[in-house]
């Protein structure tokens, strides 16, 4: 029997915040110089910005660099390929590659050498330890494996923990439910779309959660979790208590968890430098202002990336939590997406707020859509949410004005409100698709 060892490392987890802070320069200064000596991607943004590495004597002076987007890491790997010239390790210590979803056009591509799949695979151990997962756990991992980073690497952290791992994937949601039943899975990883849509086919089916051994969810992969309702909607249905994780393909997986404290997600700080900008300014924000997330690799030796521009919208607070853990927290989880933000009569709102009163309403299912359209006759925008009512008996004309009064209280505008039967809006198997935007392009 293998003596497996406890993953919360109490040394680097509670180690005291200057002391932390003295770890991310030390090795800020390391991944900056190796950066600058062997990319020339980074030489030139470097001298763009009139700096060397040796101007990096404390963390603050990486403000001097300028963030880097997606949209740059796909024209490097366009103009250069095929991964454009920030690999910095050499070829042969390559080990696995995987990209970005790819969705909204070119994959960007991240590569993992041994080293590096060892430092994910113990800080997943770790955050997954944080939320609860032990040895003897049977984990279900409904992450997609192959080319996503977080099938793979979450396989390898529960194997580490000591844990009975199911390598399905987000597939073969029969088969899911079978292994639920037979396997007696203790532990479930998935998006929260796909966790939502399971918890609907059982009860279709009528399992009840009381046959299942379901008793912890770990979801991650898109947004969903961090909004209350909806954590509460996939708890009931799948019987579980849930766990809100971060990570992304260009840095890496599970970069942040909640631990049983559930205040926010903590940064796994050893591996990565965390940063608060403002959209427009792009500087620092104070503590516990909202801007958008900016990340630099501290130890990753291949692709790696300083000062990633990663678009998502968090706060932080650095105050030791109640779990003893002394590493940063985003409270509320990812605030949303900078470009999701909908701009409709002059008021801002983001879907995740569209959510949270769609799940407000128990008549209606998990599934919605906010779809932008364009009045062809005065070119204004017209925002509409589109959601399924479980019982199209009820009088809609009733519904639809109490959900735009909600909409109205949370949003300061009142986007129109359609209801469909239910079974309508496409089911998500993966990550759901909240925005259809069919708006004239000018
Ligand atoms: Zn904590």
């Amino acid at each position: 029997m293998v003596d497996y060892p406890k993953f919360f490392d109490a040394e680097i987890e509670t180690l005291d915040r200057e002391q932390l802070l003295d770890l991310q320069l030390k090795r800020l200064k390391w991944q900056v110089k190796r950066c600058y000596e062997n990319s020339e991607f980074y030489r030139e943004r470097f001298k763009k910005a009139g700096i060397t590495p040796e101007d990096i004597r404390s963390l603050d002076d990486i403000e001097a660099i300028p963030p880097v987007t997606k949209d740059e890491l796909r024209q490097e790997q366009i103009n250069y390929p095929p991964l454009g010239r920030y690999a910095v390790a050499p070829e042969d210590q390559w080990r696995e590659i995987h990209p970005s979803t790819g969705t909204t056009g070119v994959p960007v591509h991240t590569i993992w050498t041994e080293n590096d799949i060892e430092n994910i695979t113990s800080w997943t151990a770790r955050t997954m330890w944080m939320s609860g997962v032990r040895p003897g756990d049977i984990v279900q991992n409904g992450f997609s494996y192959g080319l996503w980073v977080a099938g793979l690497s979450c396989h390898y952290a529960a194997r580490r923990i000591g844990c009975f791992t199911i390598p399905i994937g987000a597939t073969l949601t029969e088969r899911q439910i079978d292994y639920f039943i037979k396997l007696k899975s203790t532990v479930f990883l998935a998006t929260p779309s796909y966790a939502l849509y399971l918890a609907e086919k059982l009860k279709e089916k009528g399992v009840s959660t009381k046959d299942l051994s379901l008793r912890l969810g770990i979801l991650g992969g898109e947004a969903g979790t961090e909004i209350p309702s909806t954590r509460k909607k996939i708890e009931e249905g799948l019987g579980i208590d849930a766990y809100d994780y971060y990570g992304l393909a260009e840095i890496g997986p599970t970069i942040a968890s909640e631990c049983r404290e559930k205040a926010g997600i903590h940064w796994v700080e050893d591996h990565v430098l965390v940063e608060i900008l403002d959209k427009e300014t792009r500087k620092r924000c104070q503590p516990g202002e909202t801007g958008v997330l900016v990340l630099t690799h501290l130890t990753k030796e291949a692709t790696p990336l300083i000062r990633y521009w990663t678009n998502d919208l968090a706060k932080l607070a650095t105050d030791r939590c109640d779990c003893g853990r002394t590493h940063a927290r985003s409270p509320g989880g990812i605030l949303g997406r900078a470009d999701d933000m909908i701009i409709y009569k002059g008021e801002n709102f983001y879907p995740a707020q569209v959510e949270k009163v769609v799940r407000g309403f128990p008549e209606l299912s998990t599934e919605y859509v906010i779809k932008l359209e364009t009045n062809e006759r005065t070119g204004a925008d017209i925002v509409t949410v589109v959601v399924e009512c479980l019982d199209m008996s009820l009088e809609s004309e009733n519904l639809i004005s109490a959900m735009k009064k909600a909409l109205r209280e949370e949003l300061a505008v009142t986007p129109e409100v359609e209801i469909v039967g239910p079974g309508t809006l496409p089911r998500t198997e993966f990550k759901a698709k909240r925005i259809l935007d069919n708006r004239k392009k000018v």
